[in-house]
């Protein structure tokens, strides 16, 4: 075989590969359907990236980056729960729940900054109710109870949910977010958090339409996403940290989220992006190359106007619900 037939012939098989592939990493196709963009109810999109039938494609109204198709929620599910996938968390013998002085400041100065934002409309009088949508081990909410507020969590892990009672000490549904809603009391919150939850969930415009039935009047949303829309999601979508099927299902840039948030009566106050969960930017480290930055220090002003122009890895947003 000459060069040139095998330059034709490898991506055939690699599209025929594809469509007889069973499953899309570790979920039967069979239970998967396409999907378009639920913010702009069409299939308006260009290809990204595919693996047979399996594409990642971009809205081209709103910018919404996804994966189509999608598993059933039942299918979803079962990958979370399987032993594959539940050996990774607190199921193994050397995992402890620990908060290093420097995570715990680093949480602390988040929320007073939260807090401050939230004074900027309210003068409270009992302590601020917190709620946080996917609490995972439960970090969050210790460094929250640990300011005087009163917090409550959602997540669907039962594993981080036991470590959380038991370490924390806090109050944890064991469930979705969809699932605790009507355990809890409507337009009650003062500030409902979650980090990087949205891309794990089928259907984000409705997790954010529970945060809304649960935000007081003036209560403020507080959204981290890995950012679909960032230098390095646009450098090499599919070789990106967070880009994993079927973990992410979703990938938000600055217009989309804004969009999504809009729809559901919430009025985005401040977006910026960040290094923030991203382990790695190897874009990022290309660039600190490239232009032979050192010392570090030289490094801190291009990743303050990266974050403002939103382009780095980790996507922020605080919303607020009118009134109050
Ligand atoms: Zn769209």
């Amino acid at each position: 075989m000459n060069a040139y037939s095998s330059s034709i012939l490898k991506p055939i098989k690699n599209y025929l590969k594809g469509l007889l592939r069973t499953n899309f990493r570790g979920i039967p196709s069979s239970a998967c359907s396409p999907v378009q963009c639920f913010i702009c109810g069409v299939a308006d999109v260009q290809k990204i990236h595919a693996e047979g039938r399996l594409s990642v494609v971009q809205c081209r109204r709103c910018g919404l980056t996804y994966y189509t198709p999608q598993p059933s929620p039942e299918a979803l599910s079962h990958y979370y729960t399987s032993t594959d996938k539940s050996s990774y968390i607190a199921s193994r013998p050397e995992w402890k729940w620990q908060m290093t002085p420097e995570w715990e400041a680093q949480i602390q100065h988040e929320l007073a900054s939260l807090e401050t934002h939230w004074r900027l409309h309210h003068s409270p009088t009992a302590p601020i109710r917190f709620l946080e949508l996917g609490s995972a081990y439960g970090y969050v909410l210790y460094v929250a109870r640990q300011r005087g507020w009163d917090v409550t969590g959602i997540e669907p892990g039962t594993a981080q949910v036991e470590i959380t009672r038991k370490v924390v000490g806090t109050p944890v549904y064991n469930c979705t977010i969809t699932e605790a809603a009507p355990l809890l009391s409507p337009a009650s919150y003062d500030i409902i958090y979650m980090s990087h939850v949205l891309e794990h969930t089928l259907n984000p415009l409705e997790v954010i339409q529970t945060a809304y039935q649960l935000a007081r009047p003036g209560a403020i949303l507080v959204i981290y996403v890995p950012n679909g829309n960032g230098l390095q999601a646009r450098h090499s979508f599919i070789e990106w940290e967070w880009s994993g099927f079927p973990d992410h299902l979703y990938f938000f840039g600055p217009n989309s989220l804004q969009m999504m948030l809009t729809q559901a009566g919430f009025i985005p106050e401040r977006l910026w992006s960040c290094l923030g969960h991203s382990k790695h930017e190897p874009l990022f480290s290309l660039i600190r190359e490239r232009l032979h930055l050192h010392p570090e220090e030289a490094l801190d002003s291009i990743v303050d106007v990266l974050g403002q122009q939103c382009l780095l890895s980790d996507l922020r947003v605080i919303a607020r619900k009118p009134g109050g």
